[in-house]
């Protein structure tokens, strides 16, 4: 049994659903199928929430219904454009609509209370993956395959009530899943999964963070304890850098766990962190392939490679961060101030992306740009006076991360990495290799960002293939 899990570019209109499909049924295997939203959705209800709670109330209904007319005729013509039968195709349209309907009242309240919390963000984001799913069931009952659209609740993944980066209680969840899934399977019914969401204890809807539609592949993977996990993504695998930043980047044949989940921290978006951990546990193979090129070999990420091609398989980097510098004579005396500032950020959903200190009376550490003002205000109100004399935000960088699981015990790979940023003339802001030695990560400004990574690739990437 294998687990299929189709980003939103692989369902980005109705020609991909059809070609998406396709793919599913010609896959032999048993498989459970997890879904994202169609492409952009996700982003487009995270806008419309954002913006109704800063409207005058006298345009709130207004702008609700034009957002939710244009999602309905989105999903509808998709709908119709994969669903052969007129029956089905009007039962479908009527599903969509009435959850179109759930959204738009969600909304129009959002927009009269002024009031956005993360349960309510949760639950208006939950609406792309609730209206895709029942656009590809009923595409593969189209096609003959007897389907069902579960959500992630109804798979059996329950989350804690950490809204907007819930985690699944592994306790529960063991056993909800297989009872979930399992007569499913046996009855030969193909399960379809929203991605992303799930919800908590009560059956409030959670999500699992942005992108975390392959977290939920590699949940459902791990407890059903599957051959494989296949990520069907828009591009060849993994690659060895961001093909946004350089578009002659190839895809890596075999990374290990440790490698991809590297590769995932500092910026490769192409999987979310998450999933590897628990495919990490089973020992489940993740496939990363490209829909569009089904044929191509794509990535596979495994615990161990028999043999290292390269020292360096990748460097990635990460856009939307900003550094948080502690400074003041104090720390020196405050005992355990890492430890304080970790377990504040923590309780407070923030991740620390890369941390240096360089001295006793200097911290510095990265965080997401969107986590930024909250962790401000957390730290000046607990740590500012307190030992600590100033917190000072350094923005506009980008952490890039050189990641290769033979840098390990290989000697002179940092001196020939900051050698080649000082050639090309850019100084670095802040550095840090993990223990683990497989990555070592820096900070630069953002305008340097992508003239490092392109000096980077062309040295330990293009000029080794060349070599071997
Ligand atoms: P999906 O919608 O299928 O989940 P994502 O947009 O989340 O797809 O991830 C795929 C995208 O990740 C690619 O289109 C690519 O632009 C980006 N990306 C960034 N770094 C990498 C990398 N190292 N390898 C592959 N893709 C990457
Ligand atoms: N649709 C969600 C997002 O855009 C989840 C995912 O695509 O993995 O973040
Ligand atoms: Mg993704």
């Amino acid at each position: 049994m294998i687990v299929m899990k189709f980003g939103g570019t692989s369902l980005a209109s109705a020609k991909e659903i059809d070609h998406t499909t396709d793919l599913i049924i010609r896959e032999p295997n048993k498989k459970v199928v997890v879904v994202s939203a169609m492409a952009g959705i996700t982003d487009k209800l995270g806008e419309i929430a954002n913006r109704i709670v800063d409207l005058p109330s006298t345009i709130v209904e207004k702008e609700c219904d034009k957002f939710c007319e244009k999602l309905l005729s989105t999903h509808i013509l998709t709908a119709r454009g994969v669903i052969k039968n007129k029956k089905t195709q009007k039962d479908v349209a009527d599903k969509i609509e009435g959850l179109v309907n759930e959204l738009r009242i969600t909304l129009i309240g959002v927009g009269y209370l002024e009031d956005l919390s993360p349960k309510s963000l949760d639950y208006i984001l939950s609406f792309g993956e609730r209206l895709s799913v029942l656009i590809v069931t009923s595409a593969l009952e189209s096609k003959g395959i007897k389907a069902i659209a579960l959500t992630g609740y109804e798979a059996g993944i329950i989350t804690d009530s950490n809204f907007g980066c819930a985690r699944p209680i592994y306790s529960k969840i063991e056993s909800t899943i297989k009872n979930g899934l399992m007569p499913l399977l046996e009855k030969g019914i193909l399960p379809v999964v929203t991605g992303f969401v799930a919800a908590d204890n009560n059956a409030r809807i959670t999500t699992m963070g942005r992108g975390g539609s392959d977290y939920t592949a590699s949940l459902v993977g791990r407890f059903l304890d599957v051959e494989e996990v296949q990520i069907w993504t828009d591009v060849n695998g993994i690659l060895t850098t961001d093909p946004r930043v350089l578009p002659s980047a190839r895809p890596i044949p075999k990374l290990s766990y440790i490698e991809a989940m590297d590769l995932a921290h500092f910026g490769a978006k192409v999987i979310h962190p998450k999933m590897i951990e628990p495919a990490t546990v089973a020992d489940i193979p993740v496939r990363i392939k490209n829909t569009f090129n089904p044929e191509g070999k794509g990535t596979l990420i495994v615990r161990k490679q028999e043999k290292i091609e390269s020292v360096i398989k990748a460097v990635t980097i990460s856009k939307d961060v900003e550094i948080l510098n502690l400074r003041g004579i104090g720390m020196a005396e405050t005992p355990n101030i890492a430890g304080r500032l970790f377990t504040l950020l923590g309780e407070n959903n923030i991740n620390i992306i890369m941390i240096s200190g360089s001295s006793e009376s200097n911290l510095s550490f990265v965080i997401r740009k969107d986590d930024v003002k909250r962790a401000v205000e957390l730290l000046n109100k607990q740590f500012i006076g307190n030992g600590i004399r100033s917190l000072e935000v350094t923005e506009d960088v980008r952490i890039i991360a050189v990641v290769g699981v033979g840098m390990v015990g290989t000697k002179g790979i940092a001196a020939k990495i900051f050698q080649i940023v000082a050639e090309n003339d850019v100084n670095i802001i802040m550095i840090a290799q993990g223990s683990s030695e497989v990555n070592i990560s820096f900070v630069v400004k953002g305008k340097d960002g992508n003239k490092v990574i392109k000096a980077l690739h062309k040295r330990f990437i293009e000029d080794e293939m060349r070599v071997n």
